[in-house]
């Protein structure tokens, strides 16, 4: 009977599993629902294009050592994050910028403010969607009540299904205004794709004789608590750790109340020709879909098909055919205190350690997710 367990075989659940059977030297299971493992980031082959199943993701970190650790289990090829936005017939740079500024205002009517801009804030690079709304020059509010309008209020209802005074404003600032023409999406240092894909790279993180994996088992159904002894039990027995990366209210049976989440539905479809200005492109307006993603655009390899995924944000409903996955978690005080609750009672069990996006209700990117998975072993490693 080996007495660690791991619920969930993304990179979190991952990167856990392989540091037990490695660095401890201990015999793991890794347990995963699905029929495949690497969590959100599985990517398959479809006629010779590598396409991410549950939507495009950049690896992205400011941490070299988090890539040396995944250089042990892929190689990568540097991929600057890129996406472009199409609003109202038109295709629009992102980061939004100086020239995002002109295609929306036109560029006769676009020196004066972006003077103002200039002038109003100086030496800062990046500002946020409330900075030019709660500015005092009017020019630059208006300009802030344009991109409101036409770009974030209708995003964050597209996405959300929410008002944006409804919604975390740290959520509103991910999506900056750059003052100049920087063309960066994203500033972090590294900026990678895995050559031969995410999965691979999973599948090879898990291949380790210390490591055993059960796929399209749902954990739960096996777990269950000692309140006396104050342990988490996996079929029957009391184990050593259980390392759960699950949705944290199914845990508990949802006893506090469910925590809500926003799920994707992805359609796919395949063309002979290059259908898309840029890999990925945002629809914060128009159509129905929230973004498309044509994968041969970073495929490394040259194909002569070209995949093009579109994505539509709804209710999560766990019943449904599609639409059932947990992707973004509803975060709101009213949440956050539901959460809590469940927090407190994963504490009673000392041998029970929450990780990964979906057991700590958060939005964590993957190196994020890779830290707090280090974290993690870390402190299962010094329970012994
Ligand atoms: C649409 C989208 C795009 C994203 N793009 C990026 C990006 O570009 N860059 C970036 O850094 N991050 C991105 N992210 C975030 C990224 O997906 C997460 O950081 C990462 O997937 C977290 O991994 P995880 O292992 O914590 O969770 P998951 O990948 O969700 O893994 C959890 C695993 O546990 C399994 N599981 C759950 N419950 C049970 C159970 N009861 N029994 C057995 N198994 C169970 C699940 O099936 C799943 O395989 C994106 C997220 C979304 C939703």
């Amino acid at each position: 009977m080996e007495e660690y367990i791991v619920v969930g075989s993304g990179i979190s659940g991952s990167i856990v599993a392989r540091k037990l059977a490695e660095e401890k030297g201990v015999k793991v299971i890794v347990l995963e629902k699905r029929l495949h493992v690497a969590g959100n980031i599985f990517d398959e082959y479809i006629d010779g294009v590598l396409v991410q199943k549950y939507g495009p993701h950049f690896f992205l970190t400011n941490e070299w050592w988090i890539v040396e650790y995944l250089k042990r289990f892929t190689k990568f090829y540097e991929y600057p994050a890129q996406a472009i936005s199409y609003v109202d017939g038109k295709y629009i740079n992102r980061p939004y910028n100086f020239r995002s500024l002109q295609q929306i205002l036109g560029a006769e009517n676009s020196y004066c403010i972006l003077t103002k801009l200039r002038n109003a804030f100086g030496e800062k690079r990046r500002i946020s969607l409330f900075d030019l709304l709660s500015n005092e020059d009017d020019e630059i509010k208006k300009f802030g009540k344009i991109m409101y309008d036409n770009i974030y209020s209708t995003y964050v209802s597209k996405q959300w299904g929410l008002r944006v005074e409804e919604i975390d404003p740290l959520i509103i600032n991910r999506a900056q205004f750059v003052l100049g023409y920087d063309t960066q999406l994203c500033e972090l240092d590294y900026q990678y794709l895995p050559i031969d894909g995410y999965t691979k790279m999973i599948q090879n993180m898990l291949n380790h004789e210390n490591i055993r994996l059960e796929l399209g088992v749902d954990a739960v159904k096996n777990i269950d608590f000692d309140d006396i002894n104050k342990k988490v039990c996996f079929r029957g027995h009391a184990v050593k750790a259980l390392v759960f990366t699950g949705q944290i209210d199914s845990l508990f049976d949802q006893c506090y109340g469910i925590l809500p989440y926003r799920s994707r539905i992805f359609k796919l479809n395949k063309f002979k020709t290059s259908q898309l200005p840029c890999g990925v492109v945002t629809y914060p307006k128009n159509f129905d879909y929230i973004r498309q993603t044509e994968y041969s655009v970073f495929n490394p390899k040259k194909t002569n098909t070209t995949v093009v995924q579109s994505e539509y944000s709804v209710p999560l409903n766990p019943n449904a055919l599609v639409g059932n996955e947990p992707y973004y978690p509803i975060i709101n005080p009213q949440n956050n205190e539901i959460f809590l609750k469940y927090m407190e009672r994963s504490n009673r069990y000392n041998n029970l350690f929450l990780c990964g996006r979906l057991a700590q209700f958060k939005y964590l990117d993957i190196d994020t997710a890779i830290m707090s998975a280090v974290d993690t072993y870390d402190k299962i490693k010094n329970e012994d």
